[in-house]
């Protein structure tokens, strides 16, 4: 993915460029850099939603419970997210570059704490929450289009802290908790370092006795079921109800069934959900889009087509008598989308986007053309005058030459149908 660094995507100064050969796609979009978008791995015309989808694919995956060896690979995608989640910030690395975000306003990049970053998107309620309660746990369900539509239990297992029940989150025997005698309950200790003659340099360190806690248990008092540490690992299975019409990133909330830590309020299990991508249909909202590939005779002459639905039904769509569906044409089926969220009786709309597919070259013997050509709408007449010139009509092969700067005029459209959406009822 690492682009060799800044580049200038203007039309007119492709020649030689080193990546010439790329087929990467930067969408339409002109930027000066793309090292953020690189890290969350989206292109730089990725929508708002592709970025938050993105950070929070990565932020799961690199969060440092997780993977505690990628702290720095976590602080690069929080940076990458924090700015492009910001409009403004966007546009101001769109136009300079990391340098224009680092020059930015104050003039000292300020990023958040990459943790504070990951509570917010996640609704962990910041660094003060934290402090005054355990951690929360953040995991992500994976769901196929199924289980959204038509809703499921799924158990999920999961690792937290518990309180030691033997000792009752003490750590050890009752009253067996002593100020630290190396530290003396500063839960730091001072070094004198001699650095020169006459020179004395203090370095502090946390203890080491007590890291850092002030206290300590006396070894021989120590609990033995959680060997001082207060709480324990346990396997908790939750059942995570997945209703209706909930959406790729939705979060569910366990209150309360994160991290048990001593003296504090525990934190939250969050469930994120995660959606796999299906092989027919594509939700947008409260939408279903599908392709549906037809026949030439079918677009011409009319169809009957099946469509397996979500929950395992059939649906028959027929074309109306006489009606001519063109490529990229968009019809829809009502109440046949996704279910609404809490309301789950009613649902969106079913869209279908027509391919039409042409027969192959020669698929009618030569004599035979005339026929379907009497049938067909009459051609226009060209008139050929004696200065007009003869030239070869050639295949087109976008990679062969120079035409990437026009490339955009030439591509299909994979965003899916965007207007004219006219209905049917089912
Ligand atoms: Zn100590
Ligand atoms: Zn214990």
């Amino acid at each position: 993915m690492a682009r060799g660094g800044s580049q200038n995507w203007t039309s007119g100064e492709s020649e030689g460029r080193p990546d010439e050969q790329t087929t990467e796609d930067t969408g339409d979009k002109m930027v000066k850099e793309t090292q953020y978008y690189d890290i969350l791995g989206v292109k730089p015309s990725a929508s708002p939603e592709e970025i938050k989808k993105a950070y929070r694919k990565l932020a799961l995956k690199y969060h440092p419970d997780k993977n505690p060896d990628e702290g720095e690979k976590f602080k690069l995608i929080s940076q990458a997210y924090e700015v492009l989640s910001d409009p403004k910030k966007r546009d101001i690395y769109d136009q300079g570059g990391e340098q224009a975000i680092k020059e930015g306003g104050s003039g000292s990049p300020s990023f958040s704490s990459p943790m504070d970053i990951f509570d917010m998107f996640f609704g962990g309620g910041g660094r003060m929450a934290r402090e005054r309660r355990g951690k929360n746990v953040v995991h992500q369900l994976s769901v196929t289009l199924e289980d959204l539509y038509n809703g499921v239990t799924k158990k999920l297992a999961l690792q937290k802290n518990v309180i030691c029940e033997k000792c009752e989150g003490i750590g050890g025997k009752k009253g067996s908790v002593e100020k630290c005698p190396v530290c003396k309950g500063r839960g730091m200790q001072i070094h004198i370092q001699q650095i020169g003659p006459g020179m004395v340099q203090q370095i502090q360190t946390v203890c080491i006795e007590c890291k850092g806690q002030g206290e300590r248990i006396n070894p021989k008092d120590r609990c033995e079921s959680c060997n001082g540490a207060k709480v324990i690992r346990e396997k908790k299975i939750i059942e995570v109800h997945v209703e209706k019409g909930m959406k790729d990133g939705q979060k569910i909330l366990f209150h309360g069934e994160g991290d048990q830590e001593p003296e504090l309020e525990p934190g939250d299990v969050i469930i994120v959900l995660d959606q796999k991508d299906h092989s027919v249909f594509q939700r947008r909202g409260h939408d279903l889009i599908m392709k549906m590939k037809i026949q030439l005779s079918e677009a011409l002459c009319g169809f009957k087509k099946t469509i397996k639905t979500l929950d395992d039904r059939v649906l028959v769509i027929t074309s109306k008598s006489g009606e001519v569906i063109k490529h990229g044409d968009l019809k829809c089926v009502r109440n046949e989308g996704m279910p609404i969220y809490k309301s789950p009786l009613e649902k969106g709309i079913l869209i279908i986007q027509f391919l039409v597919i042409f027969p192959e070259k020669h698929w009618l013997p030569q004599d035979k053309l005339s026929q379907l050509e009497a049938l067909l709408p009459p051609r226009q007449k060209v008139r050929i005058t004696e200065d007009m010139d003869q030239v070869e009509l050639k295949e087109f092969n976008p990679n062969e030459q120079n035409w990437r700067q026009h490339r955009e005029a030439y591509e299909e459209d994979d965003d899916g149908p965007r207007a004219g959406v006219q209905c049917q009822t089912a």
